[in-house]
Parts: structure tokens; C-alpha cells; sequence
């Protein structure tokens, strides 16, 4: 729970505040811009909600931060607030909320589909999340695009009888998935679901692409808000940056319309725009 005597200096006064706790993991920027910004090595209020819309998305923020950070002097509405997640960005594609502090605040998500649902990454392990999904069909398999963002996905496939799917050189971090991706080949793991090994950020980092609309891509890219642009970053490559480079040359083959990161902005792009954007940044990051 966030402290108020703990709050960083540069909060607007008013009822909402991030402490000192913040580990700049980006989820609330990316759930309240009106309200969250950040000052370089943590968020703060920028601006206090000033309608009920703005007050509505600070508290998923509050609701989403991994690390509780984020206080607020009247949380009347937080029960609201809570049950809009999962939180659908698109008919069946939803962003699971309850960011986990194993995975630094990763974003994960949830795949509605007739022949069962998929985790994508693994929020915390919360209740109220778990009702949610056995209302909606339950899970079927969890795919985790690396080592970093596994969080809970143990107790996600205990509790769903699920298959957790991950690659082999990931396998240190879940020991007792229940499908390992091998090699460096794209393999359809079901009909429309695809993935793609990325070797880059880790070595057996894979990316899903789900009915050539939806790229779950982990860490290996991400909408940047300050360029304006697709981005990957060397400062957070810990395995290869050559092999990253080659990674996502791979992907311009494959066509796709939302990018969905573990960590960073997704976004959502009219395909050919996405296609220019993919061979823009393909440009930028080749040497
Ligand atoms: S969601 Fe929480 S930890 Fe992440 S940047 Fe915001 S206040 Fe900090």
C-alpha cells in the first residue's frame, strides 16, 4: 500500500500519489497518460483526474501497479475499477491488468477463442482475475514469450489444468511446462496461433502471432511513445543484439495490425501502416 509520507516530490498536490516504492515499470503511463508521467527513474501525478474518466483510469492504474505505489485519499470507486479487467483492447483480446512485480510490472493477456482460451504472460495470481477467467471459459494454454515474465504462471496452470508452452532454452524459469518449443523455426502450436522464435533479449525468447492480427511480442519490441515509432533497445538485450537484429528482420515477413509488448506501449496500426513502421525500424537498428 502506497504511503503519503513517502511521496515523490514532484506530485501535483491532490488526491492521488505515487511513493516512493515506484519501480518505473510504465503500467500506469501507459493506463492513465492524463494523469501519471514519468520523471526519468520513477512516475508522479502529473495532473490530478479531473472527470470521472480520468479518475476511472487512474484506479486501474492504482488497481494494475505491481508494486502498490500508487495512493489515492478516496477510493470509493475502486471496486468499479477492478471489475473492468481483464480490460478488452479487441472483440476476444484482452489486457489482464494485476501487473506482477516478479515479472517488473510485465503486461500480460488473455485470448478468448471456441477452442479454448490462451494466457499470454502471467499477471499476478488475484481472485478476482481467476473468476473472471473461469466465467469466460477458463484457460487452455499459456504461452510465455520468456525467463522474465513467467510471474504466476504455475499457479495459472494449476488452478485451469492449463499447458504452459515455452522454449526450451527458456525452461530454467518452468521447469514443469507442459510443451517446450524447440529450434529456431515458426511452429503452429494451434490453428491460428503461431509462434515465432525472436532470439535476442534472451536466448529462447519467442513471440505468438494470433490470427495474422495480433503479435504478442514479450520484450523483444514495442511501441515507443516518444519516438513515435516501433523501437527494441540493446540497453535491454541480455543475450544477443545481433541475433535481436535478425529477429525482428524475420518478422517483416509476417503481416499484423496490433503489437501487444510485455513491456512497453502497444498499439494498434492500419496493417500497411504497421508494415511501413516494421520496415522503419528495421532501417533504424540496422548498422
Ligand atoms: S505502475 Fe506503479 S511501479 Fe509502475 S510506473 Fe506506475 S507507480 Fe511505478
Amino acid at each position: 500500500m502506497a504511503e503519503r509520507a513517502l511521496r515523490v516530490p514532484e506530485n501535483v498536490e491532490g488526491p492521488f500519489f505515487v511513493d516512493s516504492s515506484c519501480i518505473d515499470c510504465d503500467t500506469c503511463r501507459q493506463l492513465a497518460p492524463d494523469t501519471f508521467a514519468d520523471q526519468g527513474e520513477h512516475s508522479y501525478v502529473h495532473t490530478q483526474p479531473r472527470n470521472p474518466a480520468e479518475e476511472r483510469a487512474a484506479l486501474r492504474a492504482l488497481s494494475a501497479c505491481p508494486t502498490g505505489s500508487i495512493g489515492a485519499v478516496d477510493k470509493r470507486g475502486i471496486a468499479a475499477a477492478i471489475a473492468d479487467f481483464p480490460l478488452e483492447l479487441a472483440p476476444g483480446v484482452f489486457y489482464c491488468g494485476f501487473n506482477s512485480r516478479k515479472s517488473f510490472g510485465g503486461n500480460s493477456y488473455f485470448v478468448v477463442h471456441p477452442d479454448g482460451n490462451w494466457l499470454i504472460d502471467s499477471p499476478r495470481y488475484v481472485e478476482h482475475l481467476a473468476r473472471r477467467f473461469h466465467q469466460m471459459g477458463g484457460i487452455r494454454h499459456i504461452f510465455l514469450t520468456h525467463r522474465d515474465d513467467v510471474a504466476d504462471a504455475e499457479k495459472w496452470a494449476a488452478r485451469f489444468g492449463a499447458s504452459r508452452i515455452i522454449h526450451r532454452w527458456e525452461l530454467s524459469s518452468q521447469p514443469s511446462a507442459e510443451r517446450v518449443i524447440e529450434g529456431i523455426d515458426a511452429i503452429e502450436l494451434a490453428p491460428c496461433f503461431l509462434a515465432i522464435p525472436t532470439p535476442g533479449h534472451t536466448r529462447g525468447h519467442c513471440v505468438l502471432l494470433y490470427g495474422d492480427e495480433f503479435l504478442f511480442t514479450g520484450d523483444h519490441l514495442w511501441w515507443s511513445r516518444a519516438r513515435r515509432g516501433l523501437h527494441a533497445s540493446r540497453d535491454v538485450c541480455w543475450y544477443s543484439w545481433e541475433d535481436q537484429l535478425q529477429s525482428v528482420l524475420k518478422l517483416v515477413s509476417y503481416s499484423f495490425e496490433w503489437i501487444l509488448p510485455g513491456h512497453g506501449q502497444r498499439i494498434h496500426l492500419p496493417r500497411a501502416e504497421m508494415r511501413s513502421q516494421m520496415a522503419r525500424l528495421t532501417r533504424d537498428l540496422t548498422p
